[in-house]
């Protein structure tokens, strides 16, 4: 059986960390539930209470405080969805949001403010978004994302794709999760037959921010997947604290080629409210990026980039 962790104090109890040194806050817990699967718990290291997956998970004082810059929605999503549950911002592309659920709460999150309590709210609207998909041709990949979309059984994973299927001008379907890296046991033999015998191009997109969160556990999955053909691209956030350091995202680029992924995107981190603490600044970010360009190769590097609401596409940082 799969675990979760919910309650933080018994967490930091189990690694030996004294929550007043860290400024636990069960008020910022209050804000963002806390969430943590075992397989990941497994990875933070006991007694570092600087621990870049701890740093990651943890309700913090830090959280409460309130900057002029960071808003509840910073990407000013619940103006560019053109339907509830699906998002149409770049070309051909139309991102549908399957789940509100996510395996792990992720502290730096700029969904943590969304009004997401009406849990089979965005799975009632699947087959209205996906009839809007239908009719419009200029559609050739579908991003499967919410919430993390491997929250959703296997049943209903298998029948969305093969309801994809049967649009003709859909070529590609996208998959953005952290399942495979904070919970591989989520990763059943079914659903990697449900992904390989599918007629369209399945990517996946993982999210590791950095080297320490990929175990044996999680290298068995995602080998499953690259033997099934599947595409595996990752992209992460720049958080400070977490791997805001050259040697830790020249490690991580290494270790993801080592197993299949290619390194996709750095993303600066979205200013969502609660979030402050992890900003790194773009001056920072610049220099940290072009050493990282003189260390690796090209293919090992991926692309900083930000989101701002409006634009057409990711924008690079420079
Ligand atoms: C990020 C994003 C995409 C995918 O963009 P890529 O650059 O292709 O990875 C698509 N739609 C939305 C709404 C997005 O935020
Ligand atoms: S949407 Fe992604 S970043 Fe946000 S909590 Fe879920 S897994 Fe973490």
């Amino acid at each position: 059986m799969r675990s979760y962790f919910t309650d933080p104090l018994s967490l930091l109890k189990k690694l030996n960390i004294n929550p007043q040194e860290i400024l636990f806050s069960t008020q910022a817990a209050a804000q963002f539930n806390f969430k943590v699967p075992e397989s990941f718990v497994n990875k933070i290291h006991p007694n570092d209470s600087n621990d870049p997956l701890l740093r990651q998970i943890l309700p913090i004082a830090q959280e409460l405080e309130l900057h002029d810059a960071y808003q509840t929605d910073p990407l000013n999503e619940s103006e560019s969805l053109s339907q509830p549950g699906l998002l149409q911002k770049y070309h051909g592309r139309a991102l549908l949001l399957v789940t509100p659920t996510c395996a792990i709460n992720c502290r730096y999150c700029f969904r943590r403010h969304y009004p997401y309590d009406d849990k089979g709210h965005l799975w009632k609207q699947i087959e209205n978004n996906i009839s809007i998909i239908r009719e419009d041709i200029s559609i050739e990949e579908v991003i499967l994302s919410g919430g993390d979309p491997l929250s959703l059984s296997d049943d209903k994973i298998a029948d969305l794709i093969t309801q994809l299927e049967t649009i003709p001008h859909l070529k590609r379907v996208r998959i953005h999760t952290r399942f495979p890296i904070v919970d591989p046991q989520r990763v059943t033999k079914k659903l990697i037959n449900i992904l390989s015998q599918s007629k369209l191009k399945i990517i996946m997109v993982i999210h590791i921010n950095h080297a320490q969160e990929i175990g044996i556990d999680n290298q068995k999955v995602i080998a499953e997947f690259s033997r099934h053909k599947i595409l595996l691209f990752n992209q992460s956030v720049l958080l400070k604290g977490v791997n805001d350091k050259l040697e830790t995202l020249i490690q991580l680029s290494k270790t993801l080629i080592e197993n299949q992924i290619i390194p996709y995107y750095l993303h600066m981190l979205d200013k969502v409210q609660g979030s402050a603490h992890f900003e790194v600044s773009d001056e920072k970010a610049l220099v940290l990026y072009q050493q990282l360009r003189e260390k690796l190769p090209g293919y090992m590097l991926p692309e900083l980039v930000r989101e701002i609401a409006g634009e057409k596409s990711k924008l690079p940082i420079s």
